[in-house]
């Protein structure tokens, strides 16, 4: 009787090893588990024994009976693992899903493109707070109590003496105040008006440039915005710096550059006169190192500043400066 079922427990093990399909597995159960199968008439026959052998042959059946379940159970999930692997249930041949990539915003982009061209030519990236005092926006750059600049139409007055920043220039005495000379930063940030219509936003970009050492002349604050322009669009376009007025520099001059749309010949953009003004710019003003404690007889310096968006829209030829504002996907997906 022992000898039974060991010859059963052989030949079905024997037989699942031959298992490569669903189709065999199943003739497999049948065969020894189904209701003739052999096991199953194993069980049936004991009956029919010896008294003495009956619980021994009943158990060691019963065991084996488990244990093919076990192993056709396995036997089972191997088929279906082998299965999915071979194609089954995942078609590799599909091409893959295109995950949606996330693009710098066009002022962001072409604010780091400026910080770029200004690192390479040995100036810092600072930074300085967008909600500020009265005396860093206003007093420490010269511009006085009477100044039309400080009318409460063009500023946001926090609280009294705090303002959110009406320009980046507030970077300038910071950093000063805290070093020596020779300093050479640029400080690109966000600054705020009361201003809302068509070319006007009451939030806007701005980077500002200083420059200070020994013998920093006009010609130096030339050179290096000619610089600026022409890597940020091309060693065509041209460069007309107009005597004009700032209270934080002196002597000051607006920067044109040739239109870079129609290359000086006139258009929509340029209001037909072949300029566009993109930056303000001069010589440190005396009073502002003054504020900072620098000694003027030593020390000169020069000063920028342009409009982030301004640029962008020169760049990237965009005619509407409320688009960089209104989050429209489509826009900002181009960049
Ligand atoms: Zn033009």
């Amino acid at each position: 009787m022992e000898n039974n079922i060991q010859a059963i427990e052989r030949s079905a093990f024997k037989d699942i090893e031959a298992v490569d399909s669903f189709e065999k597995l199943e003739l497999l159960e049948i065969r020894y588990l189904g209701r003739k199968g052999l096991l199953t008439a194993f069980l049936r026959n004991i009956a029919q024994l010896p008294v003495e052998e009956r619980p021994d042959a009943g158990k060691n059946a019963n065991l084996l009976k488990n244990r093919l379940e076990k192993a056709f159970r396995e036997l089972s999930k191997k088929l279906k693992s082998s299965r999915d692997l071979k194609g089954g249930g995942v078609d590799v041949t599909l091409p893959g899903r295109t995950f949606f990539r996330g693009s710098l915003h066009p002022v962001t982009k072409i604010s780091r493109e400026i910080s770029d061209i200004f690192s390479r030519l040995g100036f810092e990236i600072a930074e300085g707070p967008e909600v500020e005092t009265d005396y860093y926006n206003f007093e420490a750059l010269n511009i006085p109590k009477y100044h039309p600049a400080r009318d409460m139409q063009d500023t946001f007055y926090v609280a009294e003496n705090i303002v959110l920043r009406t320009h980046t220039s507030p970077t300038q005495p910071r950093v000063m105040e805290k070093r020596k000379p020779p300093v050479r930063i640029v400080a690109p940030g966000k600054v705020y008006r009361c201003d809302s219509d068509l070319t006007h936003t009451p939030m806007f970009h701005q980077v500002e440039g200083l420059m200070v050492d020994r013998r920093v002349s006009f010609g130096d604050l030339k050179g290096t915005l000619t610089t600026f322009v022409h890597q940020l669009f091309d060693e065509e376009i041209s460069l007309r710096f107009r005597p004009s007025f700032f209270p934080f520099t002196e002597p000051s001059a607006e920067v044109d550059i040739q239109c870079v749309m129609c290359r000086g010949k006139g258009c929509r953009v340029c209001s037909k006169t072949g300029w566009l003004e993109v930056l303000g710019s001069g010589m440190v003003h005396p009073a502002v190192f003054e504020n900072v404690g620098y000694d003027t007889q030593i020390y000169s310096g020069f000063a920028f500043g342009m409009g982030i968006e301004r640029l962008a829209m020169l760049k990237y030829g965009i005619d509407d400066l409320r688009k960089f504002f209104e989050n429209d996907m489509r826009f900002l997906g181009q960049f």
